[in-house]
């Protein structure tokens, strides 16, 4: 186990302690931290060490978690489908994904406006769940709000219509910024970057992200469970999306070398280990 204590400006007084890990929800990544798929859609996802143990621990303990993924490739149900088919304990409501996220967002900011998606279901389904209504490509030009995300069936028409709606003053959303994600074999491609820059060349505009290392993100899932975003653990395996994220937001940021940043160096993070196996381990050890 290699547990460290941040250092440096942070007031080791102030700072968290291991026995906190224990007592406080755990907000958990998935590609790098929980498992090593393919790609986004997790047509293979394979658990890391530790991750299928770790997660039947937090159940039988009734420690409050939540995964919090920036794939929009498939709705949560499907990807805790897909977890579950693999031995991880995980229900359809514990997943949250940028497409939830933005739902939350939409029913707060703009409860009953339209919204155009650039992206299929895993996109889609979660913001129809919310009651958000959308808009056909036809309609684009009505949209209060252009949300891309992972759309492997886009067409030109779909691009130029985003693009047409936030000439006309739609919001520009996305899921994700990552140009990556851990997968088997080092990384694979997140493509949903790229279609939201091929609109943001068009439009000049920038979009607001929606996905980690959004603050909202965490904002939501602390909803979820209950606490402050302050309360939170955030464990992840990528120091630009979730620890950056972990620590805008001033919750505990734990890092596993088991994905994008294998080899951070001490004090990136309030605790590193080398995987979820040594994060259980001090678990038990509290
Ligand atoms: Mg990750």
């Amino acid at each position: 186990m290699t547990t460290q204590q941040e250092q440096g400006a942070t007031d080791r007084t102030t700072g968290p302690r291991p026995e906190e890990l224990g007592r406080r929800p755990f907000v958990l990544d998935v590609d790098g931290t929980l498992i090593l798929a393919d790609s986004e859609r997790w047509n293979e996802p394979q658990p890391l060490p530790g991750a299928i143990a770790l997660l039947a621990t937090l159940r039988a303990r009734a420690h409050p978690f939540l995964l919090l993924t920036n794939g929009t490739a498939r709705p949560p149900e499907e990807y805790a489908e897909r977890l579950r088919s693999v031995g991880l304990d995980v229900q359809s409501g514990e997943l949250l994904t940028p497409a939830v996220v933005a739902a939350e967002l939409l029913a707060s900011e703009y409860p009953g406006e339209p919204v155009f998606v650039l992206g299929d279901e895993g996109t889609r389904r979660p913001l129809a769940a919310r009651g958000v209504p959308l808009l056909a490509r036809d309609d684009a030009e009505h949209a209060r709000v252009v949300l891309v995300g992972w759309a492997p069936a886009l067409t030109y028409e779909d691009l130029a219509a985003a693009a047409r709606a936030i000439w006309r003053g739609a919001e520009f959303w996305t899921a994700v910024t990552a140009r990556a994600l851990a997968a088997r074999g080092g990384r694979a491609p997140a493509m949903g970057g790229a279609l939201m820059a091929a609109v943001a060349h068009v439009t000049n505009t920038q979009p607001r992200l929606i996905g980690k290392p959004a603050t909202e993100a965490l904002a939501v899932a602390a909803r979820r469970l209950g606490v402050a975003p302050q309360e939170l653990v955030m464990i992840g395996d990528d120091l630009e999306i979730d620890v950056s994220m972990a620590r805008r937001v001033g919750c505990t940021a734990v890092l596993v070398r088991t994905g994008t940043d294998r080899d951070a160096p001490t004090g990136a993070a309030d605790f590193i280990f080398n995987g979820l196996a040594d994060l259980l381990a001090a678990l038990d050890q509290r």
